[in-house]
């Protein structure tokens, strides 16, 4: 660990980025990197701190401004949520903490749009306090260096990640250390090519020796989503009663009523079914967790597909027979041209 830690700032001394906000402890202005740059690239970024340090000075600057002219700054960086966030925090700070960052980790948490990463980072950065960053950089350079293939999106990945990084840490100087190891991960242990021949650590990396650089860290997948393509047939008995079937376990929406329906997993053969078909409305998209559907409604004649496997129910006993949302948001918007 030891040998870890000083190569690290050693290797960071020489080869660190001159980026303005390491040459502060303003947490303000920490904070306002800090959440520039989440999902945001470094040179990207740069140029919207300039910005808003210059246009608010201070927290209670930014929190006077009207939400207008903090979006209007953010114009360009996306994800409008955090530039709402921001101008929140800063007027949670002026209401809640009399203009004053908050000093500590735990304070620092109950800032809107601070999570663990950011108050560690604020609370290292600025205050020299002894947390433990552990972002995207962190896992990876940890994962390879000690040659761990827990996932780093797992609970327990996550948990013995932050373990490791907090015993890795150097309380004496957390703000070197972080940042070090951050940009160490950044420029030199990279997702893609690291520079593993040039590393000063390469001869105690376990990735290296393993030959594992390429597979570390580990990530589980996440859950893909599955394309299913509906078509639904509107089948009216003489007493203008409509089809229904019961849909079966092991899928979606056991024991709900539906329209007959035929199912098909590929868009192509979707849509060349329904095309010469009388439709009910447009195409209907539902997305469910791990499920995108799109569905028809097709007009069928009432002896197919073959009625006898269906249960013929009148609107009225929707009442008791419960559907899915999609067969109701259909029903909402279209019942009127069904009979
Ligand atoms: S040897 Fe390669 S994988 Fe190991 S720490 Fe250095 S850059 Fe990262």
């Amino acid at each position: 660990m030891n040998a870890l830690r000083e190569a690290l700032q050693i290797w960071y001394k020489n080869h660190q980025r001159d980026l303005p906000w390491r040459h502060t402890q303003d947490p303000y202005h920490i904070w306002l990197s800090e959440i520039i740059l989440q999902q945001t690239r470094v040179d990207q970024g740069l140029p919207y701190y300039v910005k808003f340090t210059q246009a608010f000075a201070t927290v209670a600057d930014l929190a006077l401004a009207s939400q207008q002219e903090v979006l209007n700054l953010w114009q360009g960086l996306g994800y409008y949520s955090r530039g709402r966030n921001l101008h929140a925090t800063a007027q949670q700070i002026v209401r809640d903490f009399d203009g004053v960052f908050p000093r500590t980790y735990q304070e620092l948490l109950k800032l809107k749009g601070v999570g663990p990463y950011t108050a560690a980072a604020i609370a290292s950065f600025a205050f020299n306090l002894p947390h433990a960053v552990v972002d995207g950089n962190v896992f990876r350079v940890l994962s390879r260096y000690f040659g761990i293939d827990l996932a780093i999106n797992s609970t327990e990945g996550k948990r013995q990640f932050e373990l490791l990084a907090s015993e890795l840490l150097d309380s004496a100087n957390p703000a070197l250390h972080n940042q070090a190891i951050m940009e160490f991960g950044a420029l030199q242990c990279k997702p893609v090519s690291p520079n593993c021949m040039d590393c000063p650590v390469q001869e105690s990396c376990q990735a290296f020796r393993t030959d594992s650089v390429a597979v570390l860290p580990i990530k589980v997948n996440k859950v893909k989503v599955r394309k299913r393509y509906f078509v639904y047939h509107i089948i009216v008995d003489p007493f203008q009663n409509l089809a229904f079937s019961k849909r079966g376990p092991k899928d979606i929406w056991e024991g709900l009523y539906e329209f007959p329906l035929k199912e098909f997993d590929q868009l192509q053969s979707f849509q060349e079914y329904v095309s010469n078909k009388e439709m009910i409305g447009a195409k209907f998209k539902h997305i469910l967790t791990h499920q995108h559907i799109e569905a028809y409604f097709i007009k069928s004649a009432y002896n197919e597909p073959n009625p006898s496997k269906h249960q013929f129910l009148c609107l009225a006993d929707l009442e008791t027979h419960p559907i899915p949302r999609l067969i109701d948001k259909f029903l909402i918007a279209h019942r009127h041209e069904l009979f």
